[in-house]
């Protein structure tokens, strides 16, 4: 399994996820990025949006579905999520407009804008005239084989129409994405104490939010339990279910701009874990920028101590 974040953050968010024989499947975890810069990101790591077998969104907010107009309509790509975020993406298309995470709206791309052509040069181009018949609802708890990944999803807390959380696994791996949750639930946990590679939100840091510039309603929002994770809390969940030969890898994911930073979240999560007695030799902790990002590859789990130790 290889993982590749494309972006993360307010201002968009694409993860890739590569499984099978040479990475046949290939499937997105949500396509928050103008469809030119999902086009060129994919580049980077050689692939073409039309090999793409599916995006599994989380939620209907721009930053996390801004590229599906021209996946969907353009490459004719599938799009799984639940029911009624199928029908909200479906909406915002049909409508012109979108919400952005903190409640704005914002034009739906065209495709067929100026510019837009020059994305038409990959193979198997197929145009899709009706982007509906892409969607293919998943609900929660049902267990689905998209090619070589078994995708599961979870709810998670946050206020959009039906946001959810995914396990990917494949070839005895599991990564975990959890971003835009206002609050960790028990059935949350399940989910995030499977995985080897977590990807989580560390949105804020509290105080910085509180004492930052954010309008007071926006703060409210942002801390509620339909908001976002801050760094404390995302390192509670990741000590709650806390084992040695748990989660090895932890992406901070989606990181405020305005209130934290990407040290400061490594900081705050590192400190809290080690307070509690954890050996932070046991995780690799990074942080995920609005760029290309960090790459995982699952055969790096066959390089860990703790699994040495077991074989011998
Ligand atoms: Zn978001
Ligand atoms: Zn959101």
């Amino acid at each position: 399994m290889r993982v590749v974040s494309l972006g993360s953050g307010s201002s968009g968010n694409a993860l890739l996820v590569e499984a099978g024989p040479q990475g046949r499947t290939k499937l997105l975890v949500d396509a928050g990025l103008s469809g030119s810069l999902l086009h060129e990101r994919l580049r980077k790591v050689n692939v073409h949006p039309s090999q793409i077998q599916g995006v599994l969104v989380t939620h209907e907010h721009s930053d996390h579905v801004l590229g599906l107009p021209l996946l969907m309509k353009r490459y004719a790509i599938p799009v799984i999520a639940d029911v009624h975020t199928c029908k909200a993406i479906e909406d915002g298309i049909l409508s012109g407009s979108w919400r952005t995470d903190s409640g704005a709206l914002v034009s739906t791309p065209s495709i067929d804008a100026p510019g837009a052509m020059a994305l038409s040069t990959g193979p198997e181009i197929q145009k899709s005239q009706e982007p509906t018949r892409c969607m293919q609802p998943l609900s929660a708890g049902i267990r689905r084989m998209l090619g070589d990944i078994e995708v599961i999803s979870f709810p998670i807390s946050h206020d959009a129409i039906a946001p959810c959380g995914y396990l990917l696994t494949a070839g005895g791996c599991r990564i975990c994405v959890v971003t835009d949750s206002g609050e960790v639930t028990a059935e949350m946990l399940t989910y995030i104490g499977k995985a080897d590679l977590l990807i989580m939100e560390a949105n804020h840091d509290r105080e910085r939010l509180r004492r930052g510039p954010y309008p007071q309603m926006l703060k409210n929002r942002i801390l509620s339990s339909t908001g976002h994770l801050s760094n404390d809390q995302t390192a509670d969940a990741v000590l709650r279910t806390w084992r040695s030969d748990g989660v090895r890898w932890l992406w901070l994911a989606h990181i405020s701009r305005t209130n934290n930073t990407p040290s400061l979240a490594l900081k705050s999560v590192r400190t809290r874990l080690a307070a509690a007695g954890v050996n932070l030799a046991h995780i690799h902790i990074s942080t995920l920028p609005p760029g290309m990002g960090s790459v995982w590859d699952s055969t790096q789990l066959w390089h860990t101590e703790s699994l040495w130790e077991m074989s011998s």
